[in-house]
């Protein structure tokens, strides 16, 4: 059973288990939208993973290192996502250390969506991200990806949470999706018609039409749904209008 309500240390009031809108946690500085521990008053926000950090962790990509949980900013970057660490996070004891995001560092492997679609967590990915166009995310930076069983479908989480870090600046996500934004949307969705990662794999198979065309369309925005869940949890409302959005 979840724990609803507990104290915390790094916190003087009790943070209670809620979900709803999206937040930025107090604990590793990075964004998330599914449920967290939160005090209200302060609008203070923990995710559950770091709230409920262990001490020491491992991860089955790093099969020699053992990470410990540190509250300190130090200049690292997060192997899995290549974003600066900004707070808590897991960092090995090698000399050539690897750091973790603890959001990063729980990242389901396996993930299974609609119509048997099954993604992969994997650190040696070999196909291109559909959103870069690229298999590292930076120079000699591969950082992780899930990617489909058929190889085709292929998202860095790097890749992804830029994409929703962009909106979140813009601020899709404060509430309410007013007339303004609304406009904001819809200029984004024809604006980038052209570079749309499904259009151009669309455009590149010249061969394709219609309902194959439509299909992969289908399910990239499906696969970029399931990866945004699995980084940020799960989507609300005004998130999922995003996604559409930015596949249309
Ligand atoms: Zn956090
Ligand atoms: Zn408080
Ligand atoms: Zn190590
Ligand atoms: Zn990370
Ligand atoms: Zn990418």
């Amino acid at each position: 059973m979840k724990v609803t309500e507990f104290e915390h240390p790094s916190h003087p009031h009790i943070l209670m288990l809620s979900c709803g809108e999206p937040y930025k946690c107090d604990g590793c500085k990075e964004l998330g939208f599914g449920s967290c521990y939160h005090c209200q008053d302060c609008n203070y926000h923990l995710h559950e993973e770091c709230a409920m950090a262990s001490e020491s962790a491992y991860h089955p990509f790093f099969k020699r290192c053992r990470f410990i949980f540190r509250d300190e900013t130090y200049g690292r970057i997060c192997d899995a996502c290549g974003k600066d660490v900004m707070g808590v996070s897991y960092k090995c004891l090698h000399d050539e250390a690897h750091d973790l995001h603890p959001c990063c560092l729980k990242l389901q492997r396996t993930i299974y969506g609609d119509g048997g679609i099954k993604l992969k967590l994997s650190d040696k990915v070999l196909s291109k991200c559909l959103k870069c166009k690229s298999k590292e995310i930076s120079k000699g930076l591969k950082g992780w990806s899930y990617v489909s069983s058929c190889g085709e479908f292929c998202y860095h989480v790097a890749c992804v949470k830029d994409l929703v870090m962009e909106k979140w600046r813009s601020g899709y996500f404060d509430g309410n999706v007013d007339l303004k934004n609304n406009l904001a949307l819809t200029q984004i969705g024809t604006s980038s018609t052209s570079t749309c990662p499904c259009n151009e794999v669309i455009e590149r198979r010249g061969g394709w039409f219609g309902s194959k065309a439509k299909k992969f369309s289908k399910i990239a925005r499906m696969v970029l749904k399931l990866v945004i869940s699995a980084i940020f949890g799960d989507p609300t409302a005004g998130l999922a209008i995003v996604v559409e959005a930015l596949n249309s």
